[in-house]
């Protein structure tokens, strides 16, 4: 049976990349019904002004997977971010980055295997934030100078840093499950719980209560900053990355470093029953268009949509095409070429075409 996917376009380079995302993941032979919804910039007009039409919404809801090429954020208009805010009305709330070195790849580790896991709803994120100078805010620094917690200077903006039990406690009983379902060893749980004690205590006493209901996974615990260092020093020694979400968003970046950058970063955002798969990078507006930019971040994000549909053998056939494609160097795009004006560089489409190929031989 085919499997129904939304799939979302989005702005800049995103239907290029989601073009050739759908082209390579149909010549698996996987069958998908798409269901094609707008988001972004470039359809707000047609939808009263709205980047988030609510059809596309009920769309995903409805088939439970998308694949989501990046969104522009609108700079002066109602909406923080589309992305920010799909995460919030679908309650995504673990965002997974995996980080693979596949050899070829211009970097300077080898061996690279990571998988950060991003609690996706909570902490600094929350937008919970009072304007320095603003009523509210001398209100708050009033009320938490009576509450013994002066704040030290009241030209101060304020952020409020909110991390739950259930927040936490669903955050990691879903990376230990993901682990288990990936054949993974061992769980760190990162934290600045020496300094913010209520918060990413709270956070680690909480995974620790987890990782007692799940002995067959190996858990330990890092201080973020330490664990920046060992990343950069020791990526080897670890495995998956449980982070709240300002320090996972950071490291998610730190660990795409280590791989051979955004191109190759790929991603997804899970609820309980919707999952939506995306690159880490964004719309790169400068490049839309022009059959440029590196499709492997999109496919990569593709084949861990194959992998969630239970489509093993077809996800296992992509990445090994990936990796084969990567390895030769030569339909690659610039950014994978040893200098970025090489002019064997392929573009997009081309990426794709060499794929389907690939894929096509295999079945053959
Ligand atoms: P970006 O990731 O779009 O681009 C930064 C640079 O990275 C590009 O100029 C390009 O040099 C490189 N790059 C990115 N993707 C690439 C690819 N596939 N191949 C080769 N090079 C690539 O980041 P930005 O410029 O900060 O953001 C542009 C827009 O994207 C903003 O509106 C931002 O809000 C949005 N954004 C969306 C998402 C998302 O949809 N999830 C994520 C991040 C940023």
């Amino acid at each position: 049976m085919a499997h129904r996917v939304t799939l979302i376009p989005g702005d800049g380079i995103g239907p290029e990349l989601t073009e050739a995302t759908r082209r390579v993941l149909e010549a698996t032979g996987v069958e998908f019904e798409w269901d094609v919804q707008p988001a972004g910039e470039a359809v707000m007009a047609a939808h009263g002004g709205n980047p988030l039409p609510s059809e596309t919404l009920e769309s995903i809801r409805e088939n439970g997977v998308a694949l989501k090429g990046p969104i522009t954020t609108p700079i002066g208009t109602g909406f923080r971010s589309v992305n920010v805010a799909l995460r919030k009305e679908l309650d995504l709330y673990a965002q997974v980055r995996p980080c693979k070195s596949y050899p070829g790849v211009r970097s300077r580790y080898e061996d690279v295997d990571l998988v950060i896991v991003r609690e996706n709803t909570e902490d600094l994120y929350a937008g919970i934030e009072f304007a320095e100078g603003t009523p509210d805010a001398a209100e708050l620094i009033e009320w938490l100078a009576a509450h013994g917690a002066p704040v030290p200077r009241p030209d101060s903006g304020i952020s409020i840093k909110p991390i739950s039990v259930s927040g936490s406690r669903r955050a990691f009983e879903f990376a230990f499950d993901y682990a288990r379902r990936m054949g993974r060893r061992k769980l760190t749980a990162v934290h600045k719980a020496n300094i913010m004690k209520f918060t990413d205590g709270l956070w680690l006493h909480t995974a620790r209560a987890v990782a007692e209901e799940n002995p067959d996974i190996q858990f330990d615990d890092r201080i973020v900053d330490n664990m920046s260092m060992q990343l950069v020093q020791w990526p080897e020694e670890y495995d998956v990355l449980v982070l709240p979400n300002l320090y996972g968003d950071i490291l998610s970046d730190l660990a795409a470093g280590l791989i051979g950058g955004l191109g190759v970063a790929p991603g997804a955002n899970f609820g309980d029953d919707v999952a939506v798969f995306e690159p880490t990078h964004g719309s790169a507006p400068k490049y839309a268009g022009q059959n440029r930019v590196n499709p492997i971040a999109q496919l990569l994000s593709g084949m861990l949509m194959l992998r969630h549909l239970e489509e093993r053998d077809a996800a296992d056939r992509l990445e090994a095409a990936i990796s084969e494609l990567i390895r030769e160097g030569e339909s690659v795009t610039y950014d994978m070429k040893p200098a970025r004006d090489d002019p064997t560089a392929v573009g997009t489409s081309e990426v794709a075409d060499a794929l389907v190929e690939k894929l096509q031989r295999v079945r053959q």
